[in-house]
């Protein structure tokens, strides 16, 4: 199937001995069919947070509210069991190790049938068969072989296919990457990279990416969203995010990114300060303690979500419509 999703007014809370800590704030999010939204942002802001909470696998201290529209049924309305179903079949998620997907004593063959338990319509063979094609169309050479391998027998490179393979076979409409490359070195990360840009042509779900590297990001995604301090400080078409950015948060990231370093410049620029302590997030805005462009506002009232003409959304008071 494939659906819209319309994420509105989500947070999560994880409950800790040291307090509740605010991991994701109101966040709003729409996407079609055959969009790949991106989501970037430091360490800590909130992005596993995220996607966890639109693939069902948040950890039991965490508590969230607000609504995940999927092909306009709330998810997080549901009861626990119809919503595993939903998101079990309809929602996949990749994560940046992809060893924690796989139990290390069944052979790659044996657990990508696991992965294929809605199809009741299929027996074994036939699932065999839609494995092998799958493992071919991930790059892997040699399906058959590689089937009878047990995962700490491959690459990284190819454990990170495989787990790409193992998401795709349970024809999800809505397929999360987190940060699917970070683990890998450069050579493996463009040949994933080259896989997803691939998919992204041929696939005709929703693609969520959450990647540090803007580069992956400008090239593979339609729309992308910036995250801070557990919010969307701003989201818009790729272009309008690359070339315009409106808030400062935005203009420091891409400041900072190696692709875009200024050789002329000795070091790396980095942003000064820390992200805010999520246990007790500031009253006005998030960035506010870092910003470039602060003034009196910034430290006392939340800036509220502005929506230019273009779709773009930034949320600060320096922005005018
Ligand atoms: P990274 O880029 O390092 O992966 P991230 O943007 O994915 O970071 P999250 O992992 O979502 O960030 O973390 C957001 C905040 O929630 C952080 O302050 C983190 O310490 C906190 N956090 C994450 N998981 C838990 C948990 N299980 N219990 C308590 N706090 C958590
Ligand atoms: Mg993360």
């Amino acid at each position: 199937m494939s659906a819209s999703l319309a994420v509105r007014d989500l947070s999560v809370r994880y409950q800790t001995p040291r307090g509740e800590v605010h991991a994701l704030r109101h966040v709003d999010l729409d996407a079609e069919p055959g969009q790949v939204i991106g989501i970037v942002g430091e360490s800590g802001c909130g992005k596993s947070t995220f996607v966890s909470a639109l693939a069902n696998l948040l950890p039991p201290n965490a508590m969230v509210e607000g609504a995940i529209g999927y092909g306009g049924t709330d998810l997080v309305g549901l009861d626990p069991c119809r919503r595993r179903m939903l998101q079990g079949n309809e929602i996949a998620l990749v994560s940046q190790d992809p060893m924690t997907a796989f139990n290390p004593v069944l052979t790659v063959g044996d657990q990508l049938v696991d992965f294929q338990h809605h199809r009741s319509d299929l027996g074994r063979a036939e699932k065999r068969r839609r494995i092998a094609a799958m493992l071919e169309r991930v790059g892997i050479s040699d399906p058959e072989r590689r089937m009878n391998s047990y995962p700490h027998e491959l690459s990284g490179g190819m454990r990170q296919r495989v787990a790409i393979a193992a998401a795709l076979l349970t024809d999800p409409g809505l397929l999360i990457a987190d940060e699917p490359t970070t683990a890998l070195d450069v050579t493996m990360e463009a040949q994933i990279v080259h896989l997803l840009a691939e998919l992204r042509r041929e696939y005709n779900g929703i693609i969520v990416l959450v990647s540090h590297h803007l580069g992956v990001i400008a090239e593979l995604c339609d729309r992308v969203y910036v995250m801070y301090g557990g919010e969307v400080l701003e989201a818009g078409d790729v272009e309008e995010i690359f070339d315009r950015p409106r808030h400062p948060y935005t203009r420091a990231l891409l400041a900072c990114d190696p692709a875009r370093f200024d050789e002329r410049l000795e070091r790396l620029p980095t942003i000064p300060g820390a992200p805010p302590n999520l246990i007790d997030p500031p009253p006005g805005c998030s960035f506010a303690a870092r910003c470039s462009r602060v003034f009196a506002p910034c430290h006392t009232t939340h800036p509220a979500a502005k929506v230019l003409p273009t779709g773009h959304v930034a949320r600060c008071h320096a922005v005018v419509l």
